[in-house]
């Protein structure tokens, strides 16, 4: 489904990904794991238009969406939920949501959207008219995850869910992470929380300063020395 091959992207003079290559195949769950700073958030950044590669290429469904504008890229169905849940504060929860279907013209569809993301996120649907700022984080994450299934994506980027939420709370996120990905769509999952992450992905790669170092299924990653020591504390 997406195909990324020696994908090198900086920030000026500073290289912040150095020959990244990885696949995605359709209905899979693959995390990304890695330190901070180690260039996960970049690489969601080059697959959905907001940063151009300097070289490489992103391949998408056998089309080539590397340095395309991010508009377009969500256009053919890859969406991102960015670090930080950027909600448009001084806008109600509706409005957040139906700004993500903004690219969309079909109606019914949009309309059963709006109930699919309230039935995944019941919050949402009880704070509808609510101003998105009033939120708290965990409902703010799941405003940006339920703005981002608005635009029906074939693709989901989430960059760290899980950030700053209880535990209680970072469980039914991964829930409804599964539950997403179950009725169908692709998920490339970044986090910190590599236990939890490994718990639900098929696959994964580790990155470490900018080049991807190990990948493998799930399984394997749990079960390496390696990994155990460096993300999942040493157990
Ligand atoms: P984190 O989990 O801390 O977000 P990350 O793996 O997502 O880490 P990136 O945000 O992709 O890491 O950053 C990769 C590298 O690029 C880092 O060295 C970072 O300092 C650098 N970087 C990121 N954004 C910029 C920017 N706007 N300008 C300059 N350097 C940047």
């Amino acid at each position: 489904m997406l195909k990324v091959e020696e994908l090198n992207v900086y920030y000026g003079n500073i290289q912040a990904l150095k020959g990244v290559s990885l696949e995605i195949h359709q209905g899979e769950i693959v995390t990304l794991i890695g330190a901070n700073g180690a260039g996960k958030s970049t690489l969601l950044k080059a697959i959905s238009g907001l940063l151009k590669p300097k070289q490489g290429s992103i391949t998408y469904m056998d089309q080539p969406i590397g340095g395309k504008a991010a508009q377009t890229i969500v256009k053919q169905g890859i969406s991102h939920v960015p670090e930080g849940r950027r909600v448009f504060a001084n806008m109600t929860v509706e409005e957040n949501l139906e700004l993500g279907a903004f690219l969309r013209k079909d109606k019914d569809g949009i309309r059963q959207d709006f109930e699919r993301v309230y039935e995944l996120f019941p919050r949402l649907l009880e704070r509808r008219k609510q101003l998105s700022g009033t939120l708290s984080g965990g409902e703010q994450q799941m405003l940006a995850m339920g703005r981002a299934l608005m635009a029906r994506p074939k693709l989901l980027l989430l960059d760290e869910p899980s950030m700053g939420l209880a535990p209680l709370l970072v469980k039914t996120i991964f829930r409804i992470i599964e539950e997403i990905n179950q009725t169908g769509t692709t998920i490339l999952l970044v986090e910190q929380n590599a236990n939890m992450a490994l718990s639900i992905a098929n696959r994964a790669y580790v990155i470490e300063t900018g080049r991807v170092v190990l990948s493998g299924t799930a399984s394997e990653l749990n079960e390496s020395d390696q990994i155990k020591m460096a993300y999942l504390g040493g157990h």
